[in-house]
Parts: structure tokens; C-alpha cells; sequence
């Protein structure tokens, strides 16, 4: 939990937010201002800031949150249509919030990346 932390704020349900799925690893909640249909962000409970700050030991965790993706995904019946899921690290990547989160988007058809 670090104090200045959004994310560890909803985590924490210090400031509320529209929560889809929490365990003791992770929260997942919609994202405030949705850029498709379906617009959630998974989180790991432990604060960390940024791609660049995941260590080896936090591998299963990250691996976690894809898992958690998928199953929000299939909930909310993306599996066959399609979704995507994106991480940002840092300025130039688009990351505006420094405790790591992964858009879950879907519901809309998707434009290719390059
Ligand atoms: P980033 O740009 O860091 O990849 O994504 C941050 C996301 O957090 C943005 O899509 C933004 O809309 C969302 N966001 C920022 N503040 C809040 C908030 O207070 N509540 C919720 N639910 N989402 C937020
Ligand atoms: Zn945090």
C-alpha cells in the first residue's frame, strides 16, 4: 500500500470505484472514463509503479492479472468476438497512473496497431 497511490486507494476501497472482481492478489474495476463497451483495469493489490519495476518474484502475479482478463472477458461474452489487453509503462507508452494495471477492451471493433 503506498499512501499517495490511486490505485492502492481503490485497492484498499479507500476512494470508490465500480469494482468487477477482487481476490487477496488482485481488484479489478471500470475504468472512469471507458474507451470501448467494456473497459475494465485489473490490478495487483501490491503497489508497483511501473513494467520497468517488476521483478521475477512478481512473474505469477502479473501472470495473474492476464488470467483475471480472460475470465472478465468471458463474463462479459468477449471470448469469441474479442478483446485486447494493454499495459502502458511510462510517458511515452500513455501510462498517466504509476501502479501497474491492465485495460481490459472490448465490446467495439478494435483498431489495428500499426
Ligand atoms: P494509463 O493511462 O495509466 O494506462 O491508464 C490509467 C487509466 O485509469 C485511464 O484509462 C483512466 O481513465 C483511469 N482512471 C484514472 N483515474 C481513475 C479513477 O479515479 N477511477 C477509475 N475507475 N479509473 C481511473
Ligand atoms: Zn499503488
Amino acid at each position: 500500500m503506498n499512501a499517495d497511490c490511486l490505485f492502492c486507494k481503490i485497492a484498499n476501497h479507500d476512494i470508490p470505484s465500480d469494482i468487477v472482481y477482487e481476490d487477496e492478489r488482485v481488484v479489478a474495476f471500470n475504468d472512469i472514463n471507458p474507451q470501448a463497451p467494456v473497459h475494465s483495469l485489473i490490478i495487483p493489490r501490491k503497489h508497483i509503479s511501473t513494467i520497468n519495476d517488476i521483478e521475477t518474484a512478481d512473474e505469477s502475479l502479473v501472470g495473474y492479472l492476464v488470467s483475471v482478463a480472460k475470465k472478465l472477458a468471458e463474463k462479459n461474452d468477449l471470448s469469441e468476438p474479442g478483446y485486447r489487453i494493454v499495459m502502458n509503462c511510462n510517458q511515452q507508452g500513455g501510462q498517466t497512473v504509476f501502479h501497474i494495471h491492465l485495460h481490459l477492451l472490448g465490446g467495439r471493433q478494435l483498431a489495428h496497431l500499426g
